[in-house]
């Protein structure tokens, strides 16, 4: 039974606890008018796997997207936010990008505080350009907790499930889930379901593609610098250093590679790359009385690690479907997926976009040639 709503707040559902996730349940709930639930498999709570990608990010605000101007935006918009986020998540740090291919410019960076190009006696090992700038990177697993503990604490509401389509919210909430006798109905989904888009019901996005990323976390307090080394072929070096003096070093770009676990043969790529771009990463103590080699590494590895970056074909999905529930009428699904390696650091930019796309559609009304939910039968 449908559960009268007295407090006339609008039944929100997003589906999906990552980065994305969170922050676009953030965002949705603090405009006030709705009642928030996040629906997902995965928390942050939970041990690491490669069904949640956010565990594994740097998580680093270095955009690279010279063309794409509404990505620009996401970007700026959620730069300006994180400056502002709380402390302990976050490090401010100078980040250097050295890059083998002579590009013209990175104008696109240029709204970093101390943003300046290298001269060409500062650049590194094969490099033919460089810039450096302040940024932020963020304690993944602090930052995703601290999400979740605030959406938490404005009354949201989290639920354990696995959808096998979005359909099995539409019809009675979150109850099929729960075992709740009643249930709110549902005003509006937004999907958040990282590479889970790929296979998720009534979504099944075969633009979603994994970009597999391994990485070496050390435990290197010393280094608070951020540095990148971008080669010709493709490769990409990293250090991103963190508030609590951990470094995630980096790192690979495998398009449609779903290996879900790390390769020894690539965690000992890695180390030698870092040590080349890094030779600092070694402790402070082994570099006075010599070179430092990879066994000077060894000791200070926290873990290795492996993600799929949730890579789509024509960038973010950010747009509203509208689902003609047989029941209930018809039901708008903002769709936010499809963040690629640049998940945390566009969250609050997109977010923004879900919020403008959601009031938007409750504002316009469905329009006449809605799309069934999932087949004519379904609900
Ligand atoms: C090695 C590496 C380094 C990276 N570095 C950076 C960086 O420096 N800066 C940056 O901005 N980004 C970085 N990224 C990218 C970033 O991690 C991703 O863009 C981001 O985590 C995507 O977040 P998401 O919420 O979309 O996906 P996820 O974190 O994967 O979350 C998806 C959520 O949807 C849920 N879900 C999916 N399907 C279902 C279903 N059927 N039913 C219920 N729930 C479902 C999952 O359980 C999960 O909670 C990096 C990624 C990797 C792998």
């Amino acid at each position: 039974m449908a559960q009268p709503n007295g407090d006339k707040l609008k039944e929100i559902i997003v589906i999906g606890a990552g980065v994305i996730g969170l922050t676009t349940a953030l965002k949705i709930q603090a405009q006030g008018a709705y009642r928030v639930t996040i629906v997902s498999e995965t928390f942050p709570t939970d041990p690491k796997s490669s069904k949640y990608t956010s565990h594994w990010a740097g998580a680093q605000h270095v955009s690279d997207t010279c063309k794409d101007q509404r990505q620009q935006k996401l970007d700026r918009d959620t730069f300006d936010n994180q400056v502002v986020q709380p402390k302990g998540c976050f490090l401010r740090h100078t980040h250097i990008e050295y890059h083998e291919e002579n590009l013209a410019n990175a104008e696109w960076l240029h709204y970093t505080p101390d943003f300046k190009y290298l001269e060409i006696n500062e650049l590194r090992g094969p490099a033919k350009m460089g810039f450096s700038f302040s940024t932020v990177s963020m304690n993944t697993p602090v930052y995703l907790n601290w999400l979740l503990s605030s959406f938490l604490a404005k009354n949201g509401i989290i639920v354990r499930a696995s959808l096998q389509h979005i359909s099995q919210l539409l019809e009675r909430g979150t109850s099929p889930f729960t075992g709740a006798q009643l249930h709110r109905d549902v005003d509006a989904l937004v999907v958040c379901a990282g590479i889970g888009a790929r296979t998720l019901g009534g979504v099944e996005d075969k633009d979603v593609f994994p970009i597999r990323g391994q990485t070496v976390l050390l435990r290197a307090p010393w280094v608070k610098f951020g540095r990148a080394l971008n080669e010709a072929n493709g490769t990409r070096t990293y250090t991103i250093p963190r508030s609590n003096g951990d470094v995630l070093c980096g790192g690979t770009r495998e398009s449609n590679d779903w290996y879900p676990v790390t390769r020894p043969e690539t965690t000992e790529d890695i180390l030698v790359r870092i040590l080349q771009l890094a030779p600092e990463l070694a402790p402070p103590q082994t570099r006075i009385d010599r070179d430092p080699t990879v066994e000077d590494l060894r000791p200070i590895i926290i873990e290795t690690g492996c993600g799929l970056r949730p890579g789509r074909k024509g960038g973010i999905r950010l747009e509203v479907e509208w689902l003609d529930v047989p029941t209930r009428g018809k039901v708008p699904v903002v769709h936010n997926y499809g963040h690629a390696g640049y998940g945390f650091l566009s969250s609050w930019g997109s977010a923004d976009m879900v919020l403008d796309l959601l009031e938007s559609a409750f504002k316009a009304g469905a329009p006449a040639d809605a799309t069934p939910a999932s087949g004519a039968n379904c609900i």
